[in-house]
């Protein structure tokens, strides 16, 4: 631990120890404008350390909690918890409200605004699972589970990597910044320690359950609720069960993405069902009322007298739910007149009787009163 190389956080700030928290804050205030290294271009290193350890004393001091155990304890009192000065999150939101935008923290703090690199948080991976549906269950909503390999934070070391017992030590190549900075020119370059790989730290005794990784792969089973209505390429997003985040940071989502299969009959749009029914001659010029398979139960379908082929039924309602909690489409039924094929002795015989008392001109619509007459309304 380098915690016997600490300097005292009062001394840090150069506050006494009855400092009010506003003059902690501006003594933070202070400290930070002169040490940020954008301001010190010639010593950018020193400079940096300088920041840092004033923020850590910052963090530290003014937060009523973690000042009473410093000044019990010292530096051991607030160690363990969040980090080795519980260096965290918070304070780095507060920089909005000592500083403003008056230069990038997340420069000095790397992308994750997490604090020193070798307590660098990062949220967790999101996970894809792609789920195959029925049309009807695609309607009607399923509520399963679903078996998804992810990786798990490994218990045997808590994810440290470190056999039980040891700890993982302040990586030598980066002095435990899990970064290593480079000045070229006008060109300061910044990369990942190749040997820690940016975590700071490195492990002596791995630990053998996970073998150094500091997590496992496990089988999940998640309970999974999918809203009825939803269509392929529909995501649902589920909260908090992706991969772990690094050094206690929040774990990704997981994504399931829905490829729903065709139906023999239905075709939808959005919440809309198509579909076509045919009916009779007879059905056509007397009307009805259908009993059709509907995509929940049956439904009932009225046709008018005199129906023509290729006319539309629309049955409110009886489409699909919106997902997002709307109403519900509609049914639209395409209803086709069927001539029939093959008819019996009797059948024809009827068919000649009514078709001898039936009036129909054969003659070819009449051109200008249809397609042509529209169209020279148009252009004419
Ligand atoms: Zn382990
Ligand atoms: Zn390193």
């Amino acid at each position: 631990m380098s915690s016997q190389t600490k300097r005292d956080y009062y001394d840090v700030l150069s506050l006494a120890k009855s400092a009010a928290p506003d003059e902690v804050k501006s003594a933070y205030r202070k400290a930070a404008l002169k040490w940020h290294p954008d301001r010190n271009p010639d010593e950018k290193d020193v400079a940096e350390v300088r920041f840092r350890e004033a923020t850590e004393a910052y963090s530290v001091l003014s937060d009523p909690q973690k000042r009473a155990a410093y000044d019990r304890y010292g530096h051991a009192g607030v160690s363990g918890v969040g980090g080795d000065a519980g260096f965290n999150r918070t304070i780095f939101d507060e920089f909005q409200d000592i500083f403003g935008d008056f230069f990038g923290f997340e420069d000095v703090f790397g992308r994750t605004g997490g604090g020193r690199s070798r307590n660098r948080v990062q949220r967790g991976a999101d996970l894809r699972y792609d789920m195959r549906l029925s049309f009807e269950e695609a309607a009607a909503g399923v509520t399963t589970k679903i078996r998804l390999p992810r990786q798990e934070l490994c218990h045997a070391c808590n994810g440290t990597g470190a056999k039980p017992g040891t700890g993982p030590t302040t990586c030598e190549a980066c002095g435990g910044r899990g970064q290593l900075h480079y000045q070229q020119g006008f060109f300061s370059i910044t990369r990942t320690c190749p040997n820690c790989q940016g975590a700071g730290q490195t492990v002596r005794d791995k630990c053998l359950e996970c073998r150094g990784r500091g997590r496992v792969e496990q089988t999940r089973t998640i309970d999974v609720r999918i809203p009825p209505g939803v269509d392929s390429q529909t995501r649902i997003r589920v909260p908090n069960e992706g991969e772990p985040g690094i050094n206690g940071a929040p774990p990704g989502d997981l994504y399931i993405v829905l490829d729903v299969k065709d139906h023999p009959f239905f075709e939808r749009r959005g919440a809309d069902l198509y579909c076509t029914v045919p009916i009779s001659v007879a059905q056509a010029a007397l009307g009805a009322e259908l009993t059709v398979p509907g995509i929940s139960g049956e439904e009932k379908v009225p046709i008018s007298e005199g129906t023509q082929t290729g006319s539309i039924v629309r049955l409110k309602g009886k489409g699909l739910p919106d997902p997002h909690g709307g109403g519900k489409g509609d049914l639209y039924v395409n209803v086709r007149v069927v001539t029939p094929t093959k008819l019996t002795r009797e059948q024809r015989r009827l068919m000649q009787q009514l078709s001898q008392t039936l009036e129909i001109e054969n003659r070819p619509a009449d051109r200008n009163s249809t397609f042509f007459e529209k169209v020279k309304d148009i252009f004419g």
